[in-house]
């Protein structure tokens, strides 16, 4: 039994997922003929009270496209130092759009509005970069699934507004926050401009993620989209597994988080475990004791069929998910508690 933590994108396709794959009617969606990704799109939007969305290939894609809608060659986004959209989208911010980004310093991945208002450049003053978006991300990734309190994100609209700033959540695990803070999925279509949402972390679908945002940007997201190479034709395939995750995949989130803060209760009494943060929702992130190897124990784990990650200063990662059940879920209580 391989029991593998070290992302909540690993889950293959359920069988009842599989099923809705296999019977999907799709079309050419270049031309947006296909039924199932236009009822993705709009059944997403219309769950945040947005006015559209688009269906992208993968996150990355869609956050990319929505700074690129959002901003001109030049100008500055402001988020934090964490920020996938930073550290994780292969420098695409400067490639893609031309903009340079104020690196904000956040708490597990989360800046406020008194951080953001800071961090804004006098528009009058021309040396300067023009600040023209805020990028938040909400479960945060890097944070180990830190979710904002919801005041500050209001806060944080009502900054931007009165400066002009545009504002995009990169919602890759988003229902893991809504789940997790029992919020409604409209609180966020009111506040920000557009919304990142992924299908295939936390939902288990083996790719998409949909960008929802409001009329007059999302008028340029189709033509974005295809600048960037992600035009996509019989991908109803997938939508359909995306529309079967948002009935089936959205409440089971409450299990993962469960899982997760099982594991973070169980690392915690072991003298071998340092530090665990505060987890919130399906990510654990510990350290290990001073003088221990995270290499060694990883090595150990992986001889054990257990898959963790290191994501670098002294930092473990575990994500919980759909294909992480019960039987090996004591599996790895057990093994973490004669570990030594
Ligand atoms: C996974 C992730 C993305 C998107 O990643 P892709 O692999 O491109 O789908 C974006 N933002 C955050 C916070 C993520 O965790």
């Amino acid at each position: 039994m391989l029991i593998d933590l070290r992302s909540d994108t690993v889950t293959k396709p359920t069988k009842g997922m599989m099923e809705a794959i296999l019977n999907a009617e799709t079309g050419d969606d270049v031309y947006k003929e296909d039924p199932t990704v236009n009822e993705l799109e709009a059944r997403l939007a219309a769950l945040f009270k947005m006015d559209a969305g688009l269906f992208f290939p993968t996150g990355s894609m869609a956050n990319q496209a929505a700074i690129k809608m959002h901003t001109q060659p030049g100008e500055q986004l402001i988020c934090d130092k964490w920020a996938h959209v930073y550290n994780y989208e292969g420098g695409g911010v400067s490639f893609n759009s031309g903009v340079s980004c104020k690196l904000v310093d956040g708490d597990r991945g989360m800046i406020t509005a008194h951080q953001v208002k800071e961090a804004i450049n006098p528009p009058d003053f021309y040396h300067s970069p023009l600040t023209s978006l805020v990028c938040l991300e909400n479960t945060t990734n890097k944070g180990g699934g830190a979710c904002y309190d919801f005041e500050e994100m209001l806060r944080i609209h009502q900054v931007a507004k009165e400066h002009g700033l545009g504002l995009h959540l990169d919602g890759a695990r988003l229902m893991n926050a809504i789940v997790a803070k029992k919020e409604a999925p409209e609180q966020y279509g009111k506040i920000f401009d557009t919304i990142s949402i992924c299908l295939s972390k936390g939902l288990g679908t083996p790719l998409g993620t949909v960008l929802i945002g409001n009329k007059e940007i999302m008028q340029k997201a189709m033509r974005v989209r295809k600048v960037l190479g992600g035009g996509m034709r019989q991908i109803g395939y997938m939508a359909a597994a995306g529309l079967y995750a948002l009935d089936h995949h959205v409440e089971r989130l409450a299990e993962d988080h469960k899982k997760a803060g099982e594991i973070a209760k169980a690392l915690e009494a072991q003298n071998y475990v340092r530090k665990v943060e505060p987890t919130e929702t399906n990510i654990v992130i510990f350290y290990l004791s001073e003088g221990m190897s995270e290499i060694k124990f990883m090595e150990d784990l992986s001889q054990l069929q257990i898959r963790i990650s290191n994501m670098g200063q002294g930092k473990l990662r575990v994500v919980t998910h759909l294909d992480y059940n019960d039987a090996m879920h004591d599996r790895f209580l057990n093994v973490l508690s004669n570990y030594n």
